[in-house]
C-alpha cells in the first residue's frame, strides 16, 4: 500500500517535471537537477576513511584542535569529535552534522570550518580566546556508508541512508537513547564538555519554497518550540538563528525559510534545550546525496554553494562571540520570516 503511493507520487512528479517550466536560471531555482536517470555522484563527498585520514592529518599538524574519539557506531565505526579550546569561563558551541546519513553536505562543511579553525590566522585566535568550539561531524557513520543490516536498492544511488545500520532514526532518539550513536553523543559529549548552544545541520529536499511563493529556498532554521523550553533558552537559540540569518541572507545564493517542525522533545532541536538548557538551532539545507524519494534527491551542481551555506553559518556564529553579537542580536526577523511551502508533493515530514 506504502509502496504503491509512493509509485503513484512518483509518478506524477516525473509527469510534472516532464510538463515543467524547465530549468530556471538561478541555482537556488533549480529542481532535483541530477536528471533523474543519470547516476549520482557522491565521490566528491568525503566517505568515512577519508574523513578519519583528514582528522588525523589536522590534529597533526595543529596545536589548537585535539581529536576525540567518543563513541562507536553499531557496525564499529568510531565516531569522532574536533575540540578546540577548553576555557571554563568562555562559553561552548557545539556543531553537529549528518545525524541522518544521507544528509552530508554539512559534514563538508564542518570540515571546512576545522580546517579554517587550524589556519593560525589573527581572527581564529580572537575566536579561540572567547568559545570553545565542539565539531561532531557525522553522527551517523554506518547510514553515510550505507553500511547497514537492510536494502538500499529502492533508493536512487543506493550509498546513503538516513537511518543507522539497524533502521532507526537518531534523529528520534534523543530523550532514550537507545542506539549508540546517540548514547555515546549524550554522555560523552553534552554531558562531558556541556555546551552553551548547539547547531545541529540537516539536509531537507529540493522542493521547499519561500512561504507560498515560487522562490527555492537554500535552507530552514528553526529554534526549540517545545513549551517545556525554558524562554531565555528560547530566546538565546533565536539569537543564533538570527546570526545564521543574517549571514546567510548576506549571500547571494541564501534565501531561508522558517522550518515547520514539531515540538517532540526527542529530536535534539528540542530535547537539548528542554533537558540540558542548551539553546538550540535546526538548520536545513536543500537536498540530499540520497534518498528513495526522488525529488530529494540533488545533484551535484549545487554542492559548492551549500557546503559554502554551512561555512558561512558556522564561521559567522564564532564571530559572533568576538564582537558580543550573539547577545545583542535583534531577533524579530523570526516574527515574519516566511514559513515553508512546497512546490511539488512533499513525500512526508521527515528531516
Ligand atoms: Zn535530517
Amino acid at each position: 500500500m506504502i509502496k504503491n503511493s509512493m509509485i503513484l507520487m512518483l509518478c506524477l512528479v516525473l509527469i510534472g517535471s516532464f510538463f515543467g517550466t524547465g530549468q530556471l536560471a538561478q541555482a537556488v531555482g533549480e529542481g532535483p537537477n541530477y536528471n533523474g536517470n543519470e547516476t549520482i555522484k557522491n565521490e566528491r563527498l568525503h566517505s568515512y576513511d577519508e574523513m578519519v585520514n583528514f582528522l588525523e592529518k589536522v590534529e597533526k599538524r595543529s596545536d589548537e584542535m585535539t581529536l576525540e574519539v567518543y563513541g562507536q557506531s553499531i557496525k564499529g565505526r568510531d565516531l569522532y569529535l574536533a575540540k578546540f579550546g577548553e576555557d571554563e569561563d568562555n562559553p561552548t558551541v557545539l556543531f553537529l552534522t549528518q545525524q541522518h546519513g544521507n544528509e552530508a553536505l554539512t559534514t563538508e562543511s564542518a570540515l571546512e570550518i576545522i580546517k579554517y579553525l587550524t589556519n593560525n590566522s589573527k581572527g581564529v585566535k580572537e575566536i579561540l580566546e572567547n568559545i570553545n568550539v565542539l565539531i561532531a561531524p557525522r553522527l551517523n557513520v554506518d547510514g553515510a556508508e550505507g553500511d547497514v543490516n537492510f536494502s538500499l536498492e529502492d533508493y536512487v544511488s543506493g550509498t546513503h541512508t538516513r537511518y543507522n545500520a539497524d533502521g532507526f532514526d537518531l534523529n528520534r532518539d534523543h530523550v532514550n537513547r537507545n542506539q549508540p550513536e546517540t548514547k555515546a553523543l549524550h554522555e560523552n559529549v553534552i554531558q562531558k564538555y556541556e555546551p552553551d548552544y548547539m547547531i545541529d545541520f540537516h539536509h531537507q529536499g529540493t522542493q521547499t519554497t519561500l512561504g507560498d511563493t515560487d522562490e527555492y529556498v537554500s535552507g530552514s532554521i528553526l529554534y526549540p518550540t517545545n513549551e517545556g523550553v525554558d524562554p531565555d533558552v528560547r530566546e538565546r537559540s533565536k539569537q543564533l538563528g538570527a546570526i545564521v540569518y543574517n549571514a546567510v541572507d548576506a549571500k547571494g545564493y541564501g534565501l531561508l525559510s522558517k522550518y515547520r517542525g514539531g515540538t517532540a522533545p526527542t529530536i535534539s532541536r528540542n530535547g537539548l534545550a528542554l533537558e540540558y538548557g542548551i539553546a538550540t538551532l535546526l538548520f536545513e539545507m536543500r537536498g540530499m546525496a540520497d534518498h528513495y524519494y526522488e525529488p530529494y534527491v540533488l545533484g551535484q551542481k549545487s554542492n559548492g554553494y551549500l557546503i559554502q551555506q554551512g561555512v558561512t553559518a558556522m564561521k559567522a556564529v564564532l564571530e559572533s562571540f568576538v564582537d558580543g553579537s550573539i547577545e545583542t542580536v535583534d531577533t524579530s526577523f523570526w516574527d515574519t520570516l516566511p514559513e515553508s511551502g512546497s512546490k511539488g508533493e512533499e513525500f512526508e515530514d521527515e528531516h
